[in-house]
């Protein structure tokens, strides 16, 4: 092992917690194995990665954001502070101007063997090659996400249908039906074209040029779509995950925050809970918080709700007629204590993939609702292909529009207190043990 403890590895994530958060996972899982690693941000996302790696030998160099960015506010510096996610290219843009200067302090760092960059910064891969350094890209998306997409992107099977809600199947995986809803613009366009697209190319391009994609994810979850991908597309994929599992156990701390503290007396009195939220930037109507709220009000059941869109104060008197068995929390949590506590058995999720991972890993089953990005797909891989979670569906049966609180309510009844939850939640558990199996020493993983 003496090569390996000499060399250090770069790791350059994407400017979101989402993309951050299993960047941090993965530098404790090379310094377990005696890797330096030094991590490249920008200032306003260091305090977050510094803090969360306090603990360890990890270095952090910030570089520089452009400053006055058109369309972009002062200081914004990460998708999770963007007044919307319209501004999403321009901030993705602005990343290129931060080149010079990366390339500059890589010049300067000793012994680097490998740089482990994010997919949505594909530019690094120029630098990688300029200095003849091997790149490594994590993409942090589910192999099945990836695999499907690329297969309907390429085999075009949704293009003749005749709304955005008919089911097709899709070219070698047959018994998967999903719509042109479960794609965003521009994929599910019949002709995709604009900005957007040619910025998704750009960075396919620039990742098939890399040594392989790390993926957030373990072989026995998905072994048919792993496979494929290796058989059919570029680079190659290795699974490292679920990366969650790298984080240290928790010690307790001296004070623990009230809504912890609150899962704490739910469980002394032998009750259960739901733990609610959408992740990191899930934009949802002010219209559609209070149908949710009346959806969680209406259920009786315990829910612990993590939201940061404004529109529950529209809501008259809600907290007050929950109060004792509903917690609305606006801060940022410890998502992971929050699964993990054993007062929760149900989570009603947007299904960022790192959710999904985190639920799995806490054998608590999932109540999908996805809002934006890939998010559709992983609600199917939860749903349909995994079975470890139940849909909430519009009522037109579509995978995308209103939910009404009546839907709400009867899905998280059923979770948490049905037979089709009871089922999930056997069969997560069972996914659960083979995700610790696979991140066990001489595990897949
Ligand atoms: N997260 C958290 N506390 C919060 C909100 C989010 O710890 O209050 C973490 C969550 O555990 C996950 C990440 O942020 O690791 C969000 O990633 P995900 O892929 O689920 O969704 P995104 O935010 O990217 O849409
Ligand atoms: N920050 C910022 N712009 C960004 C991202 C972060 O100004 O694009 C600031 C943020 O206001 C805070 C610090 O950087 O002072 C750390 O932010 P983070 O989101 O990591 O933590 P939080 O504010 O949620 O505690």
């Amino acid at each position: 092992m003496d090569s390996v403890s000499a060399s250090r590895i770069v790791l350059f994530p994407f400017m979101s917690k989402g993309h951050i958060i299993p960047f941090l996972q993965l530098a404790r899982l090379l310094l377990h194995r005696g890797i330096t690693v030094t991590i490249f941000t920008t200032p306003a996302n260091s305090p977050f990665i510094r803090h969360s790696l306090a603990d360890t030998d990890a270095s952090v160099v910030d570089l520089p954001f452009p400053q006055n960015v058109p369309g972009l506010p002062a200081g914004v510096e990460s998708t999770d502070r963007l007044p919307s996610m319209s501004l999403f290219l321009p901030l993705v843009n602005a990343t290129k101007l931060i080149q010079p200067d990366f390339e500059h302090a890589l010049q300067n760092l000793s012994g680097v063997s490998c740089l482990v960059s994010d997919g949505f910064l594909g530019w690094t891969q120029k630098s990688a090659e300029k200095l003849g350094i091997p790149r490594l890209v994590l993409f942090g998306m589910s192999n099945y996400s990836a695999t499907v997409s690329r297969v309907v992107v390429l085999d075009r099977p949704h293009v003749d249908l005749d709304s955005d809600d008919e089911p097709f199947e899709v070219p070698s995986f047959e018994w998967i039906k999903l719509t042109r809803n479960d794609f965003e613009s521009p994929f599910k366009d019949p002709e995709p074209k604009g900005p957007l697209f040619e910025f998704i190319i750009e960075q396919g391009i620039a990742t098939s040029k890399s040594q392989g994609l790390v993926v957030n994810s373990f072989y026995e979850l998905e072994p048919l779509f792993l496979d494929y991908w290796n058989r059919e597309f570029d680079p190659k994929a290795w699974c490292v995950g679920p990366l969650c599992m790298a984080e240290p156990p928790r010690v307790e701390p001296l004070m623990k925050p009230i809504w912890v503290q609150w899962l704490d007396t739910k469980l002394a009195e032998g009750g259960t809970v739901i733990y609610v939220a959408f992740g990191s930037q899930a934009e949802i109507s002010s219209e559609q918080l209070q149908e949710i709220a009346i959806g969680l009000e209406k259920s009786e059941v315990n829910f612990l709700w993590v939201v940061r869109s404004k529109g529950l104060e529209a809501l008259e008197g809600f907290e007050e007629r929950v109060k004792g068995r509903g917690v609305v929390v606006k801060e940022w949590v410890d998502q992971r204590e929050i699964l993990d506590h054993e007062s929760v058995i149900g989570f009603m999720s947007h299904c960022g993939w790192n959710s999904v991972l985190e639920s799995i890993c806490a054998c608590v089953p999932i109540l999908a609702w996805p809002m934006m990005a890939e998010q559709h797909l992983n609600a199917r891989m939860v749903a349909e292909e995994l079975g470890v979670g139940l849909r909430i569906l519009a009522e037109s049966g579509s995978v995308r529009g209103f939910v009404k609180w009546e839907n709400i309510e009867k899905m998280v009844r059923e979770l948490m207190e049905g037979g089709k939850g009871k089922e999930v939640r056997k069969k997560v558990k069972e996914i659960g043990e083979a995700a610790r199996r696979a991140m066990e020493e001489g595990g897949s993983s």
